[in-house]
C-alpha cells in the first residue's frame, strides 16, 4: 500500500504569499485557512512508519507540524518517521526546508548530482552533518530503491526522469555549480510500490508536455502537475512580474498547448495539480477557471490531502 500525502500545494512564495495584495492572496486572507497553501512538497510512504518527502520547502517545519503522519512516535524522546528526502531541483522552495532538518536526525538527501553541486558550494547547508545525513546521487532513468535510515529496504521504487524545464532562478546568468551541459536541473519522479505495482508521478515543475512525457505517465494510479499558472502571462497582466509562466520552466494550465488540453486523452485515474501560484485563478473556489479544471478532472488539492494506492 502506497500512501501519498500532500503536504503543501503552493507555488514559491505559497498562498498568501507575505508581500502580495493580488486576488488570490486577499481571498486566503479574508476567508480564515482554507484557501491557504504552502509551498509544493508531497510525502509517501509504504509501511505508514517511515516516509519520504519529494522536496523540502521553506514551509517544511510547518508542513510537518501539520501533518500526523510525520510526528514523531509516542514514547520516543527523538525521532522522526523522515527516512530521507528527494530534491527535483535546487529552487529555493526545493531546498531551503532542509535548513530546517539540522537536529541530528539521520535521512539521507537523494538527489541528482547537479543539485547536489549546488548544495555542496552553499557551506549553509554544512548544518546537515553528512555524517549523519547522507546525500545520494541519483541518475536519470536509474532506478533505486530509498532505504531506511537502519538500512532496510523500503519495498518502494523511484526513477528520475528530465522533464523540460531549467535550472535555479538565483543561477540565472551565474556559473552553475555543476556545470552547464546536459538535464538534471528539473527532474519528474515516478514512485512505484513493488509490492503492488501501483505508481505514481510528481512532476511539479515542467516548460511543455511532450509526447514523450506523455508516454511516460501513460497509465498511472495519480499524476502530480505542474499547475503554476492559468495563463502563461498572467502574471504580466495582473502587474505581479515581468515573466511569463514559460520563462519560468513552467507550462500552462490553460490553452492548446497547456497541461490540461495536452493531457486529456491519457489514462490516469487521479490527476492533481501541485505548485499552484497564487496568481492563478484556479486556485480560487467558484472561479470559471477551477470548474473549467474540474470538469477536465483535475484536482487542486488541499495542503494535508492523503492519496492511498
Ligand atoms: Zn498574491
Amino acid at each position: 500500500m502506497l500512501r501519498v500525502v500532500v503536504l503543501g500545494a503552493g507555488a514559491g512564495g505559497g498562498v498568501p504569499q507575505w508581500n502580495c495584495g493580488c486576488d488570490g492572496c486577499r481571498a486566503a486572507r479574508a476567508n480564515g485557512h482554507e484557501l491557504y497553501r504552502t509551498q509544493a512538497s508531497v510525502a509517501f510512504s509504504g509501511d505508514g512508519e517511515h516516509w519520504f518527502l519529494i522536496n523540502a520547502s521553506p514551509d517544511l517545519r510547518q508542513q510537518l507540524n501539520a501533518a500526523p503522519q510525520l510526528h514523531p512516535k509516542a514514547g520516543a524522546l527523538r525521532h522522526t518517521p523522515v527516512a530521507g528526502v528527494i530534491l527535483t531541483n535546487g529552487e529555493v522552495d526545493a531546498v531551503a526546508g532542509l535548513l530546517s532538518m539540522r537536529e541530528g536526525s539521520p535521512f539521507t538527501v537523494y538527489a541528482h548530482e547537479k543539485v547536489l553541486a549546488i548544495l555542496a558550494s552553499n557551506s549553509i547547508f554544512n548544518v546537515l552533518n553528512e555524517k549523519i545525513v547522507k546525500r545520494q546521487p541519483i541518475g536519470i532513468s536509474e532506478p533505486f530503491e530509498p532505504k531506511f535510515p537502519d538500512g532496510a529496504r523500503s519495498g518502494l521504487e523511484v526513477v528520475a526522469f528530465a522533464v523540460p524545464g531549467k535550472s535555479a532562478w538565483y543561477l540565472e546568468g551565474k556559473a552553475h555549480p555543476g556545470g552547464e551541459s546536459g538535464d538534471g536541473d528539473t527532474l519528474g519522479l515516478k514512485v512505484t510500490d513493488k509490492s503492488t505495482g501501483k505508481c505514481f508521478y510528481f512532476i511539479a515543475a515542467c516548460a511543455e508536455v511532450t509526447d514523450a512525457l506523455k508516454a511516460e505517465i501513460d497509465g498511472a494510479a495519480l499524476v502530480f502537475f505542474d499547475g503554476t499558472v492559468w495563463r502563461d502571462d498572467e502574471m504580466i497582466k495582473a502587474g505581479l512580474g515581468h515573466k511569463t509562466g514559460k520563462s519560468m520552466g513552467h507550462v500552462a494550465m490553460s490553452g492548446a498547448d497547456g497541461a490540461i488540453a495536452r493531457l486529456a486523452d491519457l489514462s490516469l485515474d487521479r490527476k492533481m495539480f501541485l505548485h499552484i501560484n497564487n496568481s492563478n485563478p484556479a486556485l480560487l473556489p467558484d472561479t470559471p477557471e477551477r470548474k473549467t479544471a474540474e470538469a477536465a478532472g483535475w484536482q487542486i488539492p488541499a495542503d494535508g490531502t492523503e492519496i492511498v494506492l
